[in-house]
């Protein structure tokens, strides 16, 4: 197999002997001073790094190079990404699953897990309970299940949360994380108005992918590694890939990651809209010690640092599988969206308590929306509740076109600024409303344009008055 950025078959595109030399490379030259002088000096173009050269930035352990690391991932996501921090909350539909993934608690023979598929009528008391917290955006998750999760049954659960207003609230973007499938339910996702397409890899490396993968469909890897392609043919324009840290070894799957980004760019024009970084938990029937792969605090911070430098333009996801600190220090270094409030089991939202009996796993973060919005406020950074590219029609590369110019503190800047404004009238507990107000006062003032500064006033006057989703 040689290796192939364009090519359309998985192991190319992704292979594995590129990657080991890319592994044993970076090694080699980790003290390679002038070579990482090089590398820096590129990455200062904000143009990105190919997946060799940001290899070589994570191997490196010099101390004074990794903090130029750290400070220029900290400067490019101040530069595209400014001071917001779009949150969303993950909703679980169904832990029917018919694959055997060893570090998955919903694989097929966990038999002391309560299965559970949400009706529509509890998808909309999920979805009011949601709203209720204030969330506009929600990633679907569900198990692979033909015959319970088919295509038509979360085709209907889209419409359902779309369908809900209840008082001020609604969800406006809906991002799917469903299992590998084909061309045509691609397209019928995309009719039926998703944001984001989101599947992990899980891991690049092929023969481990199987063995952690023993049972069902998502055993085949080459389906699974080459969904993007059939989702972007499937009309998808955003899609968001990411790795389950520590199924292996991490500088394999970092390389696997980048080099998937390039594969999407070079085949399609234009790469992963977000890339999420989740680290295996534990949960019912998971023991994560069992993979031996697991990453220090500091080496995730270093990966997603890397990753910020690799490819200044795409998102990047941290869930409430990370704690409060962690969260705290790595959203400095270029994560661009959180979850906040999740519940990780079918039906959670509804309860009182945060239920543990269908969790998919442990959540280290479990502060209310209303505290995640005070502390990231308090933090310097701007809670953002916009949705409003995709439904701008700013997808793919009309939306990495809007980040390359310069032209998002124009526009994102604005939005996160008049939803916050309705989080605050419409969620906030009193202390976060104060901050919020102080917050959006202040921040009116870097909004480049003036005109646009004017008019962001008139709206939030508006909004004030009762008007709600306004967008640039
Ligand atoms: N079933 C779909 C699939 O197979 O791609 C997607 C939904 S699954 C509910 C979402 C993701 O949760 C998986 O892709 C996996 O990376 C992650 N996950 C599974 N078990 C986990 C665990 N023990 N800790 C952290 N994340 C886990």
């Amino acid at each position: 197999m040689k290796y192939d950025m364009k090519s359309m078959k998985a192991e190319e595109f992704i292979n594995d002997g590129e990657i080991l030399d890319t592994v044993r490379y970076a090694e080699e030259h980790k003290n390679d001073i002038a070579l990482i002088d090089k590398i820096l000096a590129k990455a200062r173009l904000c143009k990105g790094l190919s997946h060799r050269e940001a290899s070589v930035l994570l191997a490196c352990d010099n101390k004074e190079k990794v903090q130029e690391i750290y400070d220029l991932a900290e400067q490019i996501k101040k530069n595209f990404y400014g001071n917001r921090i779009v949150l969303f909350a993950p909703l679980y539909l169904s832990n029917y699953c018919v694959n055997g993934c060893l570090y998955c608690p919903y694989h097929l023979k966990n038999q002391h897990i309560p299965r559970k598929k949400l009706t529509q009528e509890e998808i909309a008391n999920e979805v009011i309970a949601l709203q209720d917290m204030g969330h506009k955006r929600l990633a679907i998750e569900a198990g692979e299940d033909p015959v319970n999760n088919p295509i038509e049954y979360i085709l209907e659960c889209i419409r359902t949360i779309y369908s809900i207003k209840h008082k001020n609230g609604a969800i406006r973007r809906v991002n799917v994380n469903i299992a590998a499938t084909t061309v045509e339910n691609y397209q019928k996702l995309r009719d039926a108005g998703i944001g984001t397409y989101i599947l992990f890899q899980e891991t690049y490396n092929k023969k481990n992918y199987e063995l952690l993968h023993p049972t069902g469909p998502k055993h085949n890897y080459d389906y699974h590694t080459e969904a993007m392609d059939r989702a972007m043919e499937g009309g998808i324009d955003d899609v968001g890939i990411g790795v389950l840290f520590g199924l292996d070894n991490y500088q394999y799957e970092f390389a696997g990651l980048l080099m998937h980004a390039e594969h999407l760019e070079a085949v399609h024009g234009v790469g992963p809209h977000t890339i999420s970084v989740p680290r295996v938990k534990r949960a019912d029937d998971i023991d994560p010690t069992e993979f031996d792969n697991s990453l220090t605090d500091e080496m995730f911070c270093k990966i997603a640092a890397c990753i910020r430098i690799a490819v200044p333009y795409t998102g990047m996801i941290i869930s409430t599988r990370e704690s409060a600190e962690v969260r705290e220090k790595i959203i400095r270094l270029g994560v661009s969206q959180i979850s906040g409030a999740s519940r990780t089991s079918v039906g959670g939202y509804c309860e009182e308590e945060r239920p543990h009996d269908t969790e998919q796993f442990d959540v280290s973060d479990d502060r209310t929306l209303d505290e995640v919005v005070n502390w990231l406020m308090r933090s310097g950074y701007i809670p953002s509740f916009c949705t409003a590219c995709y439904r701008e029609g700013r997808t793919g590369d009309r939306f990495m076109e809007l980040c390359k110019s310069g032209q998002i503190q124009n526009c994102c800047h604005p939005n996160a600024l008049m939803t916050l404004k309705e989080f605050l009238l419409d969620y906030a507990s009193d202390d976060t409303r104060k901050i919020g107000e102080a917050m959006i006062e202040k921040e009116i003032g870097n909004i480049p344009k003036e005109k646009v500064q004017q008019i962001v006033r008139e709206r939030l006057t508006k909004i004030a008055a009762g008007e709600r989703d306004f967008r640039f």
